[in-house]
């Protein structure tokens, strides 16, 4: 399903390349949940939500290009966790990496990044903060998890909830940014939340069960990585050794994907991430 309108005030667009894309549409004003990953979506997604109402803000969930790349080429204040600012400032990807990844990803938007500047968020959430559209209003609340400046956003009246990359249904995101416990911890606090349906930072939008399913995923990649430490494998041989599917940087029918070695990459420094925290608290391990 690409773009749909899941419940009276939410429309969701799955199938652009990274991450997906969310507006909550009030009667005073439009909210957008993270930004397309290429810039030729975002003027795609930007030309749809215009003609929805004015656009008052952007949220971003996390930091990452595939959620804030985007931001450029759409209207509305940027709403973040304010680590989301400070690592947009200092860690945003290089215009030389942005030219070849672009490049790949949409060949026809490349054009596009001429001129570009990271769009940094002006409105910085600490713990929990409220945006009201009218006869809606989402709740935001910082919840480390897929990163340490990672947001939860709630929709109360029409029971959704935007998890970013919290929760995913296209499979596992890269985690090199997540502690094993926060991970977990943000799974969980997403089940104390009343919802019907939830919009995933990545693939279709799911219910409750697909919660569960997201948690189940993580802890195989938890269990291979503690069965092989069990078994006294080294750290360069356990992060050789240990894959998991990655759904989210791989080509598809309309882009190229992310290159081989980056995606590599993402494999062995997100099961670094684990191992180390496994080694360095081994209760962890039944976490
Ligand atoms: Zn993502």
């Amino acid at each position: 399903m690409a773009r749909q309108w899941i419940s009276p005030h939410v429309v969701v667009e799955t199938e652009h390349y990274g991450s997906n894309q969310s507006a909550i549409v009030g009667s005073d004003g439009v909210a957008l949940v993270d930004a397309p990953h290429i810039p030729s979506d975002a003027l795609t997604w930007r030309h749809f939500v215009e003609r929805l109402g004015t656009v008052r803000f952007l949220i971003n969930t996390d930091h990452h290009p595939d959620h804030t790349i985007g931001n450029r080429y759409l209207p509305g204040e940027i709403v973040a966790h304010h680590e989301t600012r400070r690592r947009l400032e200092t860690e945003a990807p290089s215009m030389q990496y942005l030219h070849d990844l672009i490049g790949r990803l949409d060949p026809h938007g490349v054009h596009l990044l001429d001129g570009y500047t990271v769009r940094l968020p002006t409105i910085l959430v600490d713990q929990s903060m409220s945006l009201h559209l009218g006869d809606v209003h989402l709740e935001l609340r910082y919840q480390r998890g897929h990163t340490r400046n990672s947001i939860l956003i709630h929709l109360p009246e029409d029971g959704v909830l935007f998890s970013g990359d919290i929760v995913c249904e296209a499979g596992l995101p890269s985690f090199q940014d997540s502690r094993l416990q926060d991970w977990f911890d943000a799974i969980d606090a997403v089940e104390t939340y009343d919802f019907e349906l939830l919009v995933p930072g990545h693939g279709e939008v799911i219910d409750r069960a697909g919660v569960d399913r997201y948690r189940e995923l993580g802890r195989a990649v938890v269990a291979d990585i503690v069965q092989r430490l069990d078994a006294g494998h080294e750290r360069e041989q356990i992060l050789a050794e240990v894959r998991f599917e990655d759904n989210i940087h791989v080509a598809t029918p309309r882009t190229a994907g992310y290159p081989d070695d980056l995606i590599e990459g993402f494999q062995v420094n997100s099961v670094a991430r684990l191992l180390d925290d496994l080694q360095a608290q081994p209760e962890l391990r039944h976490r």
